[in-house]
This record gives structure tokens, sequence and C-alpha cells, in this order.
């Protein structure tokens, strides 16, 4: 796996905690020599941490840390141009960023949320996709990449209370395999994982940073930790070309 991964230059957005700080240092790992990282989020003091923990266990990973909003359509569309030569190639894009806003009956979520929510979680995923996707396809060889997003298991099977962030994930889920379909005769894979209960800071800000409702959420269940994540789309973007993990649901034992 480390010899498919040997060299390349991967996008992480979301990567400033959790399960997209977690794939950085993944990544960092399987190929500590020569891997390029563009790390992004909205806290650069934070992402410029992460690089710095992964200077100390992977000197050799280059780490390029960018201050990115995906929600912001100006932001998304300069990014590419702004980054330094060496990183230009990006060969995998992990689209992960997101978040839920409030867990309360529809009637009851306020607009903003809502608004922040799709913003992200299904715009800024195409936003980044539509970025990246030219580099890809203008490749010498024909067009190659791989396109990682991150859904969720509230994109298959709602849940009362979280009715907007379920249908964000529901329409990731779509417009991946949509996108899928579009590239078919294309060496570019598109792969979607989607984790049930993570603890993450995810957990705290939905609910505006209330950490004991976040803790009620997983009685009885031992959550997944980022790294569980981390792992699975690292092994997917590592298998051989002709190989497309397209669609995992991973969820800790007992999650109903
Ligand atoms: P975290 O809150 O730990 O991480 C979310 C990341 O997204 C942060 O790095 C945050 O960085 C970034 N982010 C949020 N909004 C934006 C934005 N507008 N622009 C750029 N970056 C943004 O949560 P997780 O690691 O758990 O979440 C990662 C993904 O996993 C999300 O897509 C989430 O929906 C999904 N997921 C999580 C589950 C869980 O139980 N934790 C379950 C299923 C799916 P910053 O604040 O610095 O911008």
């Amino acid at each position: 796996m480390a010899a498919r991964l040997k060299g390349k230059t991967i996008l992480i957005t979301g990567a400033s905690s959790g399960i997209g700080r977690s794939c950085a240092f993944e990544f960092a790992k399987t190929s500590p020599e020569d891997l390029k990282l563009i790390l992004t989020a909205r806290r650069i003091d934070t992402l410029n941490e992460v690089a710095a923990e992964i200077a100390k266990v992977a000197p050799g990973v280059k780490v390029h840390p960018v201050k990115l909003d995906v929600s912001k359509p100006e932001e998304v569309s300069s990014l590419v141009e702004s980054l330094p030569q060496e990183f230009r190639a990006v060969d995998i894009l992990v689209n992960n960023a997101g978040l839920v806003k409030g867990m309360d009956q529809a009637p009851n979520i306020k607009a903003e949320d809502i608004d922040i929510m799709f913003s992200t979680n299904v715009t800024g995923l195409i936003n980044m996709t539509q970025a990246i996707l030219p580099i890809f396809k203008a490749r010498s060889d024909g067009g190659r990449g791989d396109i990682i997003n991150i859904g969720s298991i509230a994109g298959r099977e709602p849940y009362q209370g979280g009715s907007i962030y379920c249908a964000t994930k529901a329409a990731v889920r779509s417009f991946t395999d949509a996108l899928r379909r579009e590239l078919i005769s294309t060496r570019i894979r598109v792969i979607e994982i989607d984790p049930g209960q993570v603890e993450t800071e995810f957990s705290i800000v939905r609910f505006y940073g209330d950490k004991e409702k976040a803790k009620k959420v997983y009685e009885g269940v031992e959550p997944l930790t980022p790294d569980d994540i981390a792992e699975i789309v690292v092994f997917a973007a590592g298998r051989r070309e002709n190989v497309v993990i397209a669609d995992t649901l991973v969820f800790p034992n007992h999650q109903v």
C-alpha cells in the first residue's frame, strides 16, 4: 500500500480536528518519505499545530496548511492558484469538512443553521470537487485521481431531530453516486465512506458546546475513534488502481 501512495499529493478538507486530522496522520504514517499534504480548514492556528506535529512523526512529509472555508465559493475557486507549484498536482481529494448544528425537530432549526449545514456539507463538497477535478482530468496519462467523500450513516438512515443534517448527507450520497457514473470511463475513482458514531468535536458542535448533551448520545455505545475512519480512508486510497471501494458504512458495534 505504501508504494502506491508514494509521492502523492493529498488535499484534506476539515483537517484541523477529528477524522480529517486523523487522515492527515494516517497518510503521513503510511508513506512518510515523500508525501505532500495540503491541510485545509477555517482554523489556521490549529492546522499549523497539526503540521508541526506531523513534522515530528514524519519529517519527510511536506505539509502545506491553508485557511479555507469550503462554504465560500470565492475561497475555493482561488485555492488551486494559490498553492505553491510543488503542491498543485493533487492526486487525492478527501472531502471531509462537515458539521451539524442544532439537533431538534425540523420546524425549530434556525435558518442560519440550515444554511451553514447545506453550504458546508453539500455545496462546499461540490465546490471542492469542481475545483480539483480539472487537475485530475488534465493529467498527461489521460486523467487520474481519487475523490473520497465522507458521508454519514445519517445519509442512509434518517433519524428524528437530525432531519437537515440527514438531508445534507443524503445529498452527498446522491452526488457521489452520480459523479461516479459520470466518470465511469476515466481512471478517476469516486469513493464514499459513511461513518456511524465517532467521538470528535462534531459531537460538541452539534449541541452548541453542551458537553453533557453530547455525552448522552453515546449511552450504550462505545463510539469509533477518528483513527478508525482514517485507516479505512487510507486503505481505500491505497488499493491498486482497478479497485474502487465505492461505498462503505462503518459503525461501532451496538449502534442501532
Ligand atoms: P470535527 O468537528 O472534529 O471536524 C470537522 C472538521 O470540518 C473540522 O476540521 C472543521 O474545521 C471543518 N469544517 C467545518 N466547517 C467547515 C467549513 N465551512 N470549511 C472548512 N472546514 C470546515 O468532526 P468530524 O471529524 O467528526 O467530522 C468530519 C466529517 O465526518 C464530517 O463531514 C461529518 O459530517 C462526518 N461524520 C462524523 C460523524 C461523527 O459521529 N463524528 C459521523 C458521521 C459522519 P474548522 O472548524 O477549523 O473549519
